[in-house]
C-alpha cells in the first residue's frame, strides 16, 4: 500500500519559538528549522511535506490568518491525504472552530497540534505531538481535529483547559474522537468519503463583540457597541444564559440591537455549559427580545460561527437559522 501523503502547514506557536536570553520569555524564532528533520522514523510510514505559512504567537492571530490557512488547504486539498497545522495553543480552539466552518464537508482530516515547550528545549512535547498528529492525519477521519498527547478532539468542541502535557484541551460537551496508542481507538467520528465535495467559504466578519455578564454590568456598554457599528454581538450570560432584567436590565439593548439588524447570540459562562434560554425568566425575556441561543457550542465555536455567518448574510432570521443548525459537528441537536 502506498504511504499516506501528508502536508504539515506551519503557523507558529511555542513549537517554533526560542527563549529570549535577556527576558527569558518565549518568542517566535526567526528561522524555524525544518520540522521534518526531527521525525525521520515517521517518514518511513508517511510521506511528509512541509509548508511555512506564518510564525507568530497565536495570541496575535486574527481572522484573516484563519482565511490564509483555509486558502492554503484549499489550494493543496487534492494533492494530500491529510493535513497537519502547527500553531500555538492559546487560540487553537478558535482556529480549529473557524476552519471547521471555512472548510465543510471534508473528505480528509485537518489536524491541529502544537507544544508547550519549544522543540529545542529539554522535555519538549512538540515532537510527540507532531508524530501523533501526523499519524492521525493518515487515519480514517474527515474532520478538523486537535491532537495533543494521545487525544484526538473534535476541533470545534475543544477548549484550552490547562498547561499540562496531558490535559491541554478538553471537550466539555462532546466525547473525544479517539485515543492514539496500542491500539489506537476511535469512538464517534466522521469517516472519509472520497466523493464528498468540499464547501469552501473562508471569510469572517471581524466587526463583532463578545461581552461577558457580571453582577453590576452596565447596559450602556451594549449601547456603545451598537453605536460603534458592530455587525454581531455575543453575550455570555449567567447559568444557562440568564441576563439581568430588573434595575440593570439589558433586555432593551437586546431588542434594540435585533431591531437594528444586529444579531445577539446568548451563551453561558459555565465550564461545561449548555445554554437554555427557556430555563429562567432572564433567558426567556432575552429570547423574546430576539436573542439567539448558543445551545451547547463552546464560546470559540459560537464566536467564529457568528463571524463566518456574518460574512455571508446580514439577515437576522437567516443568521438565527444557521447559528442554531449543526454545520460541522459543533452543536448537538436534541
Ligand atoms: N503563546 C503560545 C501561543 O499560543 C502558547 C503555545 O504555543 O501553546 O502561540
Amino acid at each position: 500500500m502506498a504511504r499516506p501523503h501528508i502536508c504539515i502547514l506551519f503557523a507558529g506557536g511555542t513549537i517554533g519559538m526560542i527563549r529570549d536570553p535577556g527576558t527569558g520569555a518565549l518568542r517566535p524564532a526567526t528561522h524555524v528549522s525544518d520540522l521534518l528533520r526531527d521525525i525521520p522514523e515517521l517518514q518511513k510510514e508517511i510521506k511528509l511535506d512541509f509548508r511555512m505559512v506564518m510564525n507568530i504567537d497565536s495570541s496575535n492571530m486574527e481572522p484573516p490568518d484563519w482565511t490564509t490557512l483555509a486558502k492554503n488547504i484549499f489550494e493543496l486539498y487534492d494533492h494530500y491525504d491529510g493535513f497537519v497545522i502547527t500553531q500555538g495553543t492559546d487560540t487553537m480552539a478558535y482556529s480549529a472552530s473557524a476552519l471547521s466552518f471555512a472548510l465543510q464537508n471534508l473528505s480528509k482530516p485537518i489536524v491541529m497540534t502544537g507544544s508547550l515547550i519549544p522543540l529545542g528545549e529539554l522535555g519538549a512535547d512538540g515532537r510527540n505531538n507532531l508524530i501523533y498528529a501526523c499519524l492521525t492525519a493518515a487515519l480514517d477521519i474527515a474532520e478538523v481535529c486537535i491532537v495533543f498527547a494521545n487525544r484526538i478532539i473534535r476541533g470545534n468542541r475543544a477548549k484550552k483547559h490547562h498547561e499540562s502535557f496531558v490535559d491541554v484541551f478538553h471537550s466539555p460537551n462532546f466525547p473525544f474522537l479517539g485515543e492514539l496508542g496500542r491500539p489506537t481507538v476511535l469512538f464517534d467520528w466522521r469517516k472519509r468519503r472520497r466523493k464528498r465535495v468540499l464547501h469552501f467559504q473562508p471569510e469572517f466578519e471581524t466587526n463583532v463583540s463578545l461581552l461577558k455578564m457580571f453582577p453590576g454590568f452596565h447596559p450602556e456598554i451594549i449601547d456603545r457597541v451598537i453605536e460603534r457599528g458592530a455587525k454581531g454581538i455575543m453575550i455570555e450570560g449567567f447559568g444557562p444564559g440568564n441576563v439581568p432584567f430588573l434595575t440593570q436590565s439589558i433586555i432593551p439593548q437586546i431588542e434594540r440591537a435585533t431591531d437594528a439588524g444586529i444579531p445577539v447570540v446568548l451563551a453561558n459562562q459555565m465550564e461545561r455549559g449548555i445554554t437554555n434560554l427557556r430555563a429562567y425568566e432572564g433567558g426567556y425575556k432575552a429570547l423574546n427580545a430576539g436573542a439567539i441561543s448558543s445551545h451547547d457550542m463552546t464560546t470559540e465555536a459560537t464566536l467564529t460561527k457568528l463571524m463566518w455567518v456574518l460574512s455571508q448574510t446580514t439577515r437576522v432570521d437567516r443568521i438565527q437559522k444557521i447559528m442554531e443548525a449543526d454545520l460541522s459537528g459543533e452543536l448537538s441537536l436534541s
